[in-house]
C-alpha cells in the first residue's frame, strides 16, 4: 500500500502482537480493500485460506502459512489455526489472517475473532466483499431490486456435520423471495426438493455463479426444477441463487464472455 495513500486515508497500522482478520473478497483481486491492503504490506506472517487469489499473496514479503481446506479435506483444524494465531501475536508478529470473501460470512472468522478476544489478544475485523453480494454483482444480479425482492436470505447447505443443513425448508421458502445459497452445490438436489414440497415455483429462475469473479467465472441461468441437473455439472466453488432477481441478469450481464 502506497504511504502517502495510506496516510490519506488515515489507514491505521498493523501494530505487532495484532492480528487483522481480513476479507480478501469473492476473487478478482481488485476487490480487496485498502485496509486489506495496508495489511498486505505490513504483515510479518500470514495465515491464508484456500480461496484468496495468489496475486494477491505475491504482494506480500510476509511468511506464509496455509490454513486452509482443500478438496474438502481439513488439512488444518479450526482450533489449531486460532491457537497459531493466538501464538503468533503473543510472540509480537504482526498477524494477517486472509480469507476469501468476508471473514464473518460462513467464514469461521467469528470463532477465530472469539479465541482472539478469549486470549487478550488485539485485533481488527476488516470486512470484505462476500461471495453472494459480490459473485452476484460479477454475474449481473443484483442481489436486491425494487421489482423482485425486498429481502434476501442467505444461507450455507454445509451443516456442522458434513450434512445439509438442518434448516425448516418450508419456513425458508415463505420467507425472503431470494435465496442466496453458499456451500450448496451438491446439495441442489435436496435442497430443491424441500423448496418445491414447501410450494415455491418450479419456473423460479435460478442461478448457478460459479467462480464467481474470477478468470473462469461460469454462470448458468436456469429454473428451480432444473437447479440438480445443472449443479451436478457445474464447477465445486459455486453459489446458487434462487429468486425472480436472477431474471436482471439477463440485462445487466456486464460480463458477457462468463456466459455459457
Ligand atoms: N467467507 C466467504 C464464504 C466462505 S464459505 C465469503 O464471504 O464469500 C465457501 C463458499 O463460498 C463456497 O462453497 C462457495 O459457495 C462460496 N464462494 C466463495 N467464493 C466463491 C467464488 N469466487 N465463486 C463462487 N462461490 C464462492
Amino acid at each position: 500500500m502506497n504511504k502517502e495513500l495510506a496516510a490519506k486515508l488515515n489507514l491505521p497500522a498493523l501494530e505487532k502482537g495484532w492480528v487483522w482478520l481480513v476479507g480478501a473478497g469473492p476473487g478478482d483481486p481488485g476487490l480487496i480493500t485498502a485496509l486489506g491492503l495496508q495489511a498486505l504490506s505490513q504483515a510479518d506472517v500470514i495465515l491464508y485460506d484456500a480461496l484468496v487469489d495468489e496475486a494477491l499473496m505475491s504482494l506480500s514479503k510476509a511468511e506464509k502459512i496455509y490454513a486452509g481446506k482443500r478438496a474438502g479435506v481439513r488439512s488444518c483444524k479450526q482450533d489449531e489455526i486460532s491457537d497459531l494465531l493466538v501464538t503468533l501475536a503473543k510472540d509480537g508478529k504482526r498477524v494477517l489472517r486472509l480469507k476469501g470473501g468476508d471473514p464473518f460470512v460462513f467464514g469461521r472468522g467469528g470463532e477465530e475473532a472469539q479465541a482472539l478476544a478469549r486470549a487478550r489478544v488485539n485485533f481488527r475485523i476488516v470486512p470484505g466483499i462476500t461471495a453472494g453480494i459480490g459473485g452476484l454483482a460479477y454475474a449481473g444480479i443484483p442481489v436486491t431490486h425494487r421489482d423482485t425482492n425486498h429481502a434476501v436470505t442467505f444461507i450455507t447447505g454445509h451443516g456442522i456435520d458434513g450434512k445439509l443443513t438442518k434448516l425448516d425448508w418450508a419456513a425458508v421458502s415463505r420467507g425472503a423471495p431470494t435465496l442466496v445459497l453458499y456451500m450448496a452445490r451438491k446439495f441442489a438436489g435436496e435442497i430443491t426438493q424441500g423448496l418445491l414440497a414447501a410450494g415455491r415455483s418450479p419456473n423460479e429462475p435460478a442461478a448457478i455463479i460459479a467462480n464467481a469473479a474470477r478468470k473462469d467465472q461460469k454462470v448458468v441461468i436456469t429454473t428451480l426444477a432444473n437447479l440438480p441437473a445443472a449443479a451436478a455439472t457445474a464447477p465445486t466453488l459455486a453459489i446458487l441463487v434462487i429468486g425472480e432477481n436472477v431474471r436482471l441478469a439477463k440485462e445487466l450481464n456486464w460480463m458477457a464472455e462468463a456466459f455459457a
